[in-house]
């Protein structure tokens, strides 16, 4: 457990508290590199996380696996579970690390004179063994990881808005080439009336047979074809 006292000391540097779910997120990425045999946290980019929360789970995950948002070598999922998989992107081996159902309870028995229960989880979860802590899952990808990095460099313009797009997600359909909130994937709305930049737009090409192309493409797309990843 030498590495497990390193890596909790990284997470006091990185983050103003210590807590059970940056302990258990530890664990995962401890146990991660153990099974798929690479030495962590990494400073390259061969591991690669899918990560399912984010918060104080991921910040474990991060620091003992060298995955990082910042670095393309994590995926926040927002799925709410404190669970990761992991890909060897070299040997295509994947991994899913979940926590033990069990774990919190084994935690308080363990250490059962701690003020509270997440005292007992905090010490409980450095302690337990990976078999009482944590459930490993060998699992394959239903998605391209060479997708999901694609390669450095590829731009494309968005034919509706204008904005640039990195890393492929650029959508194709029907030879017009659409980033995704154009495509119909939108996680906002403009406010009517606020223009979205001072800048007058002079990129958007005509296309379709109206004047107000941009509005005729979106009302043309099928959200159908947003599925697939
Ligand atoms: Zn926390
Ligand atoms: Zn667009």
């Amino acid at each position: 457990m030498e590495d497990l006292a390193k890596f909790l000391q990284l997470c006091a540097a990185r983050y103003p508290h210590l807590c059970p779910r940056q302990v258990l997120g530890i664990r995962i990425a401890m146990l991660a590199g153990k099974i798929l045999n690479l030495d962590l946290p990494q400073t390259g980019k061969r591991l690669f996380a899918f990560m399912e929360c984010d918060g104080c789970g991921m910040g474990g995950v991060a620091v003992a696996s060298g995955c990082a948002v910042e670095h393309r070598t994590m995926r926040v999922l927002d799925y709410g579970k404190l669970a990761a998989t992991f890909v060897d992107t070299q040997t295509g081996q994947c991994v899913r690390i979940r926590p033990h159902p069990g774990c919190r309870q084994a935690a308080e028995e363990l250490f059962p004179a701690e003020p509270s229960r997440w005292h007992s989880q905090l010490r409980g979860y450095q302690a337990l063994p990976d078999e009482t802590l944590l459930i490993v899952q060998p699992v394959a990808l239903n998605i391209s990881i060479k997708k999901i990095i694609s390669q450095p460099g590829l731009r494309a313009l968005c034919e509706c808005c204008g904005e640039e797009i990195s890393n492929q997600r650029e959508i194709t359909w029907n030879g017009h080439t659409l980033c995704r909130s154009c495509a119909g994937d939108k996680y906002y709305c403009p406010i009517a009336g606020e223009a979205g930049s001072n800048i007058k737009n002079t990129r958007l090409p005509v296309v379709g047979r109206t004047s107000n192309s941009a509005v005729n493409l979106r009302r043309r797309f099928s959200p159908r074809m947003l599925q697939r990843e």
